[in-house]
């Protein structure tokens, strides 16, 4: 408060829904600090710092030209991943370092739900549908949370008809809520099985064969590195569940709010198109050469 201590921010994956993000991404980036290395935390910023390696930079180069890499309280397997983050953020491209194979199937549904947490409920189920080069979207809306029930009936009524398909979602959030959902209400669990057994969770592919010069591997943030662009400044799940709740409130005043949180979702299911498409066609490559 006297301003004679200054704060090190260490960012992190939870950043993104702090109010001091923009100060501490600001802070990071403007010193390169290591920190914006995703999963690089306080301890192993530290631990770096003892090494003498402080920004982003200094740890690509150190990963050229020591070896074997080692750092004091570090194993030698993250180490090796900082490292390789640390020259995709110098190179500023995200890089695809394992081959991913997609089921071929007549039908893709990119799914995405929005919740309010508040209230704890899902309150929209959207989903691109992609049926070789045309497209359309799909969208099962509760116009207040007494209406949970009936967006969440309509939504496996579409599911049910569904055929040769497979949905891509973007981290196991949607499995999460969903599974929450088919204990509160009366449902077709084999129906859930179905829709979940041709799944595939896009966010764990990226986990596990791509690295992004990014702090963080959000749809947000991985499909804005490859091109894709929200109509929103700042898009959001949280900020979507506010204007739901102000649509709620008084529905006739504020039917743009509901546009703009169903143009959200249908952008979510969008990103996701162009990064699995970009998977697939990295994996080509890959293959190729
Ligand atoms: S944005 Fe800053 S204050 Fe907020 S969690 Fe991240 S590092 Fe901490």
């Amino acid at each position: 408060m006297s301003g004679e201590i200054e704060s090190e921010p260490c960012v992190g994956g939870t950043c993104g829904q702090c109010h001091w993000r923009s100060f501490c991404y600001r802070w990071a980036t403007e010193r390169n600090d290591v920190s914006l290395i995703r999963k690089l935390n306080r301890p192993k910023r530290s631990a770096l710092r003892k090494a003498g390696i402080k920004t982003v930079k200094e740890l690509a180069i150190f990963g050229r030209t020591k070896k074997p890499l080692e750092v004091k309280g570090i194993s030698g397997v993250a180490l090796s991943q900082f490292v390789r983050r640390a020259a995709v953020f110098e190179q500023g491209e995200p890089i695809l370092h394992s081959p991913v194979r997609f089921p071929e199937k007549t039908l893709e549904v990119f799914f995405d739900i929005e919740t309010e947490p508040l209230e704890n409920i899902c309150y929209l189920y959207g989903a691109v549908e992609r049926r070789g080069t045309e497209q359309r979207y799909v969208s099962f809306f509760a116009e207040s949370p007494e209406e949970e029930e009936g967006a969440w009936k309509a939504f496996w009524n579409y599911a049910a008809d569904l055929k040769d398909f497979q949905v891509y979602y973007y981290t196991s959030y949607e499995k999460t809520v969903l599974t929450a959902l088919s204990e509160r209400y009366e449902f077709d669990h084999q129906l859930f099985e179905r829709f979940f057994l041709n799944s595939t969770d896009l966010y764990a592919i990226v986990d596990r064969c791509t690295e992004w010069p990014s702090h963080s591997y959000s749809i947000k943030i991985v499909s804005k590195l490859l091109g894709f662009k929200y109509s929103e400044a700042d898009p959001g799940g949280l900020k979507a569940a506010l204007w739901y709740m102000d649509y709620v409130s008084n529905p006739e005043a504020n039917r743009d709010l509901k546009r703009k949180i169903i143009q959200y979702n249908k952008e979510d299911c969008e990103a996701m198109i162009i990064l699995k498409d970009w998977l697939a066609g990295k994996s080509r490559d890959f293959e190729e050469h």
